[in-house]
């Protein structure tokens, strides 16, 4: 198995990737954030353990750069104590999971198991919706197959549809579900992303749709395939 260490403390690199070379992972070593991002896409890795504080790119952003291009790999990120970032600050930008520095090789190896374990079967069921299939745990949305790529928001929305088919769901409770309650604008903000997935949906040709309930909210249907079509 394959891991991913984004790790920029040379030290802490070498003896980290030793540690874990010992448990039998695979392990490549990626001393910035770019590097860290452009390894971590290229896939391949059953999981990362990224740095929160890194040069070139912070781990915080390498993490949101993954998720937002769809990429499900687990992540478990490192923060250091008084540091930059918190625990809040890794979960939010998409992390599996998080360790606080300094740790020993031990409870790293167990919390890696374990996320590798839930990286598998432990996992909510994806969402599907005619040839559209939303996955919450991995946060990747896919049109018969083919990867569709939402920002953070649209995926939000599109879950939340999701995951009631076929039946209306007000506004208000979409904007509860995607937007934090720190937000105080319209609720015609909720237009603006339904209209922004619409147009990807039609431009993927998904089998599904978003309609309008008239004084309520939408309503996320599949549709029948054309006749003659395949
Ligand atoms: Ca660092």
């Amino acid at each position: 198995m394959r891991l991913l260490l984004v790790e920029d403390e040379e030290r802490l690199a070498r003896s980290l990737s030793r540690g874990l070379r010992a448990e039998g992972y695979a392990v490549d070593v990626a001393h910035d954030g770019p590097d860290g991002l452009a390894r971590a896409a290229s896939g391949g890795y059953a999981a990362v353990v990224l740095d929160l504080m890194l040069p070139g790119m912070s781990g915080f952003k390498v993490c949101e750069e993954l998720r937002r291009a769809g990429n499900p790999v687990p992540v478990l990120v490192l923060t250091a104590k008084n540091g930059e970032y918190d625990e809040a600050d890794a979960l939010d930008c998409g992390a599996d999971d998080f360790l606080s520095k300094p740790f020993s090789h031990v409870v790293l190896a167990a919390r890696l198991r374990a996320l590798l374990r839930r990286g598998g079967a432990g996992r909510p069921a994806a969402l599907e919706v005619g040839d559209l299939t939303v996955d919450p745990a991995a946060r990747r949305c896919t049109v018969a197959g083919e990867q569709l790529r939402l920002t953070a928001k649209e995926f939000g929305v599109l879950e939340c549809l999701a995951r009631r088919p076929d039946q209306a769901i007000p506004k208000p409770e979409i904007l509860d579900a995607v937007w934090d309650n720190a937000f105080s604008g319209d609720l015609n903000i909720v237009e603006v992303y339904i209209s922004a997935l619409r147009r990807k949906l039609a431009r993927a040709r998904a089998r599904c749709e978003i309609q309008t309930v008239r004084g309520l909210g939408y309503r996320l249907t599949p549709l029948r395939p054309a006749p003659g079509a395949r």
